[in-house]
């Protein structure tokens, strides 16, 4: 019995020597020194043993169970630190790894076109106005020559708040604006930039879109002002070799009204689809403003003349970088917007 347990022990250091992982050293553990290890199965046989022999066989089974037992502990702690070491070792942070760089945002395609056209305007010497997105029926209509039963208000589905007030249709009532706080006042020039409302959603309008509006108001203004101005607008926003061309219209706010075109973008005036083969496109509306609007802003008629302009954003935009689809503005698409 006594050379079985040395055995034992032998067998066991040798094992513990040899093991890697805390699984391993369980076990063991469990092998050797548990409630059917193997010392606790060849303590049964004490029993046949005399008293003498009996105490002495017991003696030694405790020392060795003692001494693996120890062994075991010292193991279980060296894997413990060494699993710990490749623990950090793995995990290290290399701090001179260069980092990951942040993702920069930038001006979306309209701000920049809406700076744009700010700085063409800012550079003839007009200044920038603001106003109210939710307005008064009488700035947004009356005002502007457009009473409660005029036909033209119907060309713009308006969005109501109340019978009074509404999403603006355009930047037109800062034209009135404006004039009540400047008149009777000389030169006015002014741009208006700012977003409108209008019940429209297809691929070339949306509920919400971006003007910039446009007044000018002095002692002999005429036609002429009008045409110089928007000639060099459009020259600075498509190029040198852009043509115009005016055609009448109507807005209840000018007279004479007219729209403007410029030479396609896309054929150079040859015709393609884009300019449905006219060679032309029309990029805004224009006119001298309506004596009764000048009434309105508290000017009077007969010493000052004023011509007025206004341009959708988005349009400009569309032809200047040949986008066919509104919509593509509105929908973050960072394939999109990466492009500008
Ligand atoms: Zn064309």
């Amino acid at each position: 019995m006594r050379e079985k347990l040395k055995l034992i022990k032998k067998n066991a250091e040798e094992k513990i020597a040899a093991i890697g992982s805390l699984d391993e050293v369980n076990d063991l553990r469990v092998k050797t020194l548990g409630r059917k290890g193997e010392i606790t199965q060849l303590l049964r046989g004490l029993k046949d043993l005399n008293a003498e022999e009996r105490s002495e066989i017991g003696k030694i089974a405790n020392e060795f169970k003692v001494h693996l037992e120890q062994m075991i502990n010292q193991k279980t702690e060296e894997i413990k630190h060494c699993e710990l070491d490749s623990r950090l070792a793995r995990e290290k942070i290399d701090v001179t790894l260069p980092g990951l760089p942040p993702q920069r945002g930038g001006k979306h395609p309209l701000t920049q076109i809406t700076e744009e056209i700010r700085d063409i305007f800012t550079g003839l010497g007009f200044s920038v106005a603001e106003g109210p997105e939710i307005e008064r029926d009488y700035y947004n209509f009356e005002a502007l020559n457009i009473p409660r039963d005029h036909p033209a208000r119907d060309m713009q589905d308006s969005f109501y708040i109340s019978e009074d007030l509404l999403l603006r249709t355009h930047t037109s009532p800062v034209q009135v604006r404006t004039m009540e706080k400047t008149a009777p006042q000389i030169p006015v020039k002014i741009i208006v930039p700012g977003k409108v409302y209008r019940r429209d959603d297809d691929a070339t309008h949306s509920p919400m879109f971006q003007q910039v509006e446009g007044l000018v108001i002095d002692e002999r203004i005429t036609f002429a002002h009008l045409k110089g101005t928007l000639m060099l607008f459009a020259q600075k926003i498509f190029g040198e070799d852009v043509r115009v061309r005016y055609r009448p219209s109507f807005f209840p706010f000018t007279e004479p009204s007219a729209e403007m075109d410029i030479s396609c973008v896309m054929c150079k005036g040859k015709g393609c689809r884009v300019c449905s083969h006219t060679g032309w496109l029309e990029i805004l509306g224009a006119g001298m403003v309506n004596p009764r609007v000048l009434e309105f802003g508290g000017y009077d008629p007969e010493k000052v003349t004023g011509f007025a302009f206004g341009m959708g954003v988005e349009r400009i935009a569309m032809l200047k970088y040949g986008i066919n689809d509104l919509r593509l503005f509105f929908d973050n698409d960072k394939r999109f917007l990466n492009q500008f």
